[in-house]
């Protein structure tokens, strides 16, 4: 069972709005209640309320104000818990003391189990009833994971006006987006280089694939600069002083269009790291340091409008993402991704046949990299790709044969674990053998520790 997050965008008619409104307000007074209450007795009588204090007054608080009493009582409980998680993350140091919520931005409430509420749908578009308010409300959208859903949120964004029905669903099956888990075999193995110009390239032992970089913003920079032009000759806001109604105008339109390009960018990076995670078993790529990459140059350098295109490509294909994209994807249906040190292996400075490593390679501007030792010609991203595949197979010239010498880690899981070429191979005998056998067993069975 993994348990994932999908949300619906709720589409109610007036009456039904006007509802969900009325419980929002609802739940924003129980929260700022919570906090004035434990306030007032830490200040008066130095007591400390604690979670439950507060939820064994709820019978008498719903007796007092009646309007409560028509919303169902677990939802109730779980903004008394979010003020309870809001003190706690204070307590800790983790953030600062909580603070009353203005009903303008008050997000939403919740149901924590599946009393409550019912919802129809097969994981794309369907109803949801909500039973305390008596409402049945239209869902669209498309669940990527569709199970039995256990828990519910409502959510209100008052920048779009819009609502959302968030679900906990509990999933069967462990991803087969990106290929089953029957397939694997730990023996498609690519690696990839990720750089500006070309976003991704990829190797996997017989070609190489790139894919180009799609540059969503520089097509939607022109507008949005004009807009942002715009906006400096309206009234903005500044204390004592409201916006004019043309500024707030230009102002959303700004935002809209910033909006469109991180969706076309999130969309495409979804589409070509979803591809190469169904393909391959086994990525490999480099220890990347993107926030290294994007420093800005220094003061007073020639390469500073250089450097500033540069950091904006970098960004614009949001490089670590598209890494990380791929990593939890392969993870997901049990693969294995594996991180390179880039300062030992050196990709993008070592040759691909011989292994020697050329300083000079290391300069961006030489896109196209000529072997002195042994003649070899290749593309600078492709020689890379190819210096990471070889490493991986241990195929490469030059380098030690043990990735375990060279520190490789696997990249997503949150305790670091050493991989060698000898426990893949382990990993794939085993795999094998189980499979021979008749005994299907899981890649977390046979995870390498
Ligand atoms: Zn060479």
């Amino acid at each position: 069972m993994v348990t994932r997050r999908q949300t619906f965008r709720l589409y109610p008619n007036k009456p039904q709005e006007k509802a969900l409104f009325g419980a929002r307000r609802l739940h924003c007074y129980l929260y700022n209640a919570c906090i004035s209450h434990r306030q007032t007795e830490y200040k008066h009588n130095h007591k400390s309320i604690t979670y439950f204090d507060q939820q064994n007054l709820l019978p008498a608080f719903k007796a007092e104000w009646v309007e409560f009493a028509a919303l169902h009582s677990q939802t109730l409980q779980t903004t008394v818990k979010r003020v309870d998680l809001a003190y706690n993350a204070f307590f800790t140091g983790q953030r600062g003391k909580p603070k009353f919520k203005s009903i303008r931005n008050y997000s939403g409430w919740g149901y924590p189990a599946k009393s409550g509420w019912k919802v129809d749908s097969t994981g794309k578009h369907g109803t949801v009833k909500l039973n305390d308010l008596g409402i049945t409300l239209k869902m669209r959208g498309q669940a990527k994971d569709w199970g039995i859903p256990t828990t519910l949120m409502i959510v209100y964004k008052p920048s779009k006006r819009q609502w959302f029905a968030s679900f906990t669903v509990e999933v069967a099956t462990p991803d087969s987006r990106f290929g089953s888990e029957s397939d694997l075999a730990y023996e498609s193995i690519a690696a990839y280089d990720l750089g500006t110009e070309t976003a991704l390239t990829l190797f996997d032992g017989a070609e190489f694939e790139e894919i180009e970089n799609p540059r969503f913003s520089h097509k939607n920079d022109e507008k949005v600069r004009k807009a942002a032009k715009q906006k400096r000759r309206k009234r903005a806001p500044k204390k004592g002083v409201k916006a004019s109604r043309r500024w707030k105008k230009i102002n959303k339109r700004e935002s809209n269009l910033k909006a469109k390009v991180a969706r076309q960018r999130k969309d495409w990076q979804h589409k070509v790291t979803s591809d190469i995670a169904s393909r391959y078993d086994i990525g490999v790529t480099e220890k990347l340091n993107t926030k290294g990459m994007t420093h800005t140059a220094k003061k007073g350098s020639k390469r500073k409008a250089q450097k500033a295109g540069l950091n904006k490509s970098i960004l614009s294909v949001g490089f670590g993402t598209l890494n990380k994209m791929i990593s939890y994807k392969i993870e997901q249906k049990g693969g294995l991704v594996l991180q390179l040190p880039t300062r030992i292996i050196k990709p993008s400075q070592r040759c691909p046949k011989c292994g020697t490593v050329h300083k000079e390679w290391a300069e961006l501007k030489n896109r196209y990299h000529i072997c002195s030792d042994c003649g070899f010609e290749v593309p600078r991203d492709q020689g890379s790709a190819m210096v990471m595949y070889n490493v991986a197979t241990n195929q490469q010239p030059g380098l030690g044969t043990s990735l375990d010498s060279l520190g490789c880690f696997s990249a997503t899981s949150e305790t670091r674990k050493t991989v060698s070429m000898k426990q893949l191979g382990q990993k794939k005998r085993q795999k094998s053998s189980a499979m021979a056998d008749g005994v299907s067993k899981t890649p977390s069975a046979i995870a390498v520790r």
